[in-house]
């Protein structure tokens, strides 16, 4: 089957990376050529590198390779962002130009290659494909059982993701579209993509190590996204307040009981009673009201979100 090549643009945040960046673009435009050779991709595609305020000579080398290769484009954002920030500010600049937009780190820990089956499911009508990572074995132990007890829990409180996919993945334009009705500022894009529907698919590929430099996700940064993403995704935390709540009101109860029959019974000292009966009644009462409180922050935190209520996939007439 001979399909019309994919006009495919690439977007690699960037911060701190002086130390990958040449060989990510030799890699890439590599791949570019070999796409092109195998009409995949068409000339007019491109490479986007996003300078989240990198610090270092990042900015100097993107411009250097942007004079060098007429393939590769580099957008500087003012101050570092953040991954999510500095990925997204990437496709929303580059969805308008393009079919579908691929983002990928620029450390090469996510392999290269799965580019090449991303864009070919594209051109059979797929518009999201996941890159999802066969093996953890490249990570340290610590950082495969903090991300796998991070994708649990999200899995817990609600928040459909999917297992083992980080930011690697092709989007469509149509997708991209549809992602940039989200005006949410706190980005969480793995928890969003999902929302959005679409035909989606998935490409598996192993994690290699970073080529060089060090992570810039240290663990304070690990946490702090965790937070973010719960926190952004999820109102179960408040609905566990209400929960407790509801079974110290139980407890509350058995306490009552128990209390009244001491005292009848004739074990108690004065004022025993009358306390022990308070306590857990107005503990239960208090976190009963700020269950319900919190309902209406959750609603209020969903509302000020302004997410799309639905997204059209196609329409005829
Ligand atoms: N990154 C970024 N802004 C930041 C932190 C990271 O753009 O504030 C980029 C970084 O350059 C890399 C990607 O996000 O391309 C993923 O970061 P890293 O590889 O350090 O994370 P890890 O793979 O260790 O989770
Ligand atoms: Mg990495």
């Amino acid at each position: 089957m001979l399909t019309k090549p994919t006009n495919l643009y690439i977007v690699v945040p960037c911060y701190n990376e002086e130390a990958v960046i040449s060989e990510t673009a030799s890699r890439l435009l590599e791949l570019f050529d070999k796409m092109k050779r195998d009409f995949l991709i068409d000339s007019l595609s491109r490479i986007v590198f996003v300078d989240d305020g990198s610090k270092d000579a990042t900015w100097d080398i993107i411009t250097s390779l942007a004079s060098e290769y007429d393939e590769i484009y580099g957008i500087k954002l003012a101050k570092n962002a953040g991954h999510q920030n500095a990925l997204f500010a990437g496709l929303m600049t580059v969805k308008d130009s393009c079919e579908c937009a691929i983002s990928i780190d620029a450390d090469l820990q996510d392999d290269v290659s799965a580019i090449y089956e991303m864009v070919q499911k594209f051109s059979e009508g797929t518009e999201i494909v996941y890159g999802v990572r066969s093996n953890r074995d490249s990570d340290t132990l610590f950082k495969r059982k903090t991300a796998q007890s991070f994708y649990r829990l999200m899995k817990l409180l609600g928040v459909n993701m999917v297992f083992n996919h980080a930011d690697y993945r092709l989007m469509s334009a149509k997708a991209l579209n549809a992602l940039a009705g989200f005006n949410e500022v706190n980005l969480f894009l793995r928890g969003i993509v999902p929302l959005l529907g679409f035909k989606t698919d998935t490409v598996y590929y192993t994690r290699g190590e970073r080529f060089a430099g060090t992570s810039k996700y240290p663990l304070k940064k690990m946490i702090s996204f965790a937070l973010e993403a719960i926190t952004s995704f999820s109102v179960t935390p408040i609905r566990i307040i209400s929960t407790i709540g509801v079974i110290a009101c139980l407890i509350a109860v058995a306490v009552a009981i128990y209390t009244l029959v001491q005292k009848f019974t004739g074990h108690t000292d004065a004022g025993w009673a009358s306390i022990m009966i308070s306590i857990w009644f107005i503990g239960g009462v208090q976190l009963v009201s700020l269950g319900i409180i919190g309902e209406y922050i959750g609603k209020m935190y969903k509302e000020v979100k302004h997410r799309p209520r639905y997204i059209i996939e196609e329409v005829r007439f």
